[in-house]
């Protein structure tokens, strides 16, 4: 009886001994194999980069040029302006009023009071808080921010880097086009996400195409636009391109390439 125990307990020991091998192999095979994952995915994302983007460019324009609206990459209200593409200094817009008494490029007044209008019918106000910012002005807000970074002790650099973040490089601006509009509510004036929990913040993401008017730099895009995520900044560029690039997620920056494109 003894005997039989001493043996049970040396098989149950091996046992043991056995799955806890048997499971630090399959551990060890499955760490292996993450590491090798993600060893893979970081190359990729290295030297594989320039691959994925011509692919990309394959791909996407031949399904969707086609149905591409007729406009011109050239077309006024589908200039670029972002990090890479600056606004000449004194490039004025012609300006209009509009009826709240802010300035915009005037050829987009009628739309963005056609807009107002609508969603007024909606029950919904929508009260703009920033159009038409000159050149001047710009460069004024930038240098404050810059003159502030200083006084705290950076060098001019660190405050330029520091500053670039937080307030637009003066040229850099859709404001200075006097085709943006950022849009807030008359009870959430703060400009930051929780915006589009607001009824204007969702009506605009519904409706401001069917005026002409994009989400310029909608989330998970900022790679594309340099711009973190502004629920409440709005662009004038058409009504077919807008209803074109609401419907295919795009940004600007990636439909003027798409134009560029087919024109060539
Ligand atoms: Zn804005």
């Amino acid at each position: 009886m003894k005997e039989y125990l001493k043996k049970d307990r040396a098989k149950a020991f091996l046992h043991i001994i056995k799955r806890s091998l048997a499971l630090k192999i399959v551990t060890g095979g499955l760490m292996l194999f993450a590491c090798a994952v993600v060893f893979w995915l970081q190359t990729d994302a290295v030297y594989g980069g320039e691959k994925e983007e011509t692919e990309e460019k394959g791909e996407t324009p031949e399904t969707v040029k086609d149905e591409l609206p007729k406009v011109s990459a050239d077309d006024w209200e589908l200039v670029l302006v972002n990090k890479q593409n600056y606004i000449r200094e004194g490039m004025e817009p012609e300006l209009g009023s509009l009826s709240d008494g802010h300035k915009v490029d005037k050829r987009i007044v009628r739309a963005y009071e056609r807009m107002s209008e609508a969603a007024k019918k909606d029950g919904v106000i929508l009260v703009i808080c920033s159009a038409y910012r000159d050149y001047d002005y710009q460069t004024g807000l930038f240098d404050k921010k810059i003159k502030g970074y200083m006084s705290e002790g950076l060098p001019y650099l660190d405050a330029y880097r520091n500053s670039a973040f937080s307030v637009t490089v003066p040229g850099t601006s859709e404001h200075t086009l006097g085709l943006a509009l950022d849009i807030v509510a008359e009870d959430y004036s703060r400009l930051d996400e929780g915006f589009e929990e607001t009824d204007q913040g969702k009506w605009l993401k519904e409706h401001a195409p069917e005026y002409g008017f994009i989400l310029r730099y909608p989330k998970d895009k900022e790679y594309i636009t340099g711009i973190t995520y502004e629920p409440w900044h709005f662009r004038y560029v058409g009504v077919e391109s807008a209803e074109y690039i609401t419907e295919n997620g795009l940004v600007l920056e990636e439909y003027v390439r798409l134009l560029k494109e087919r024109e060539e």
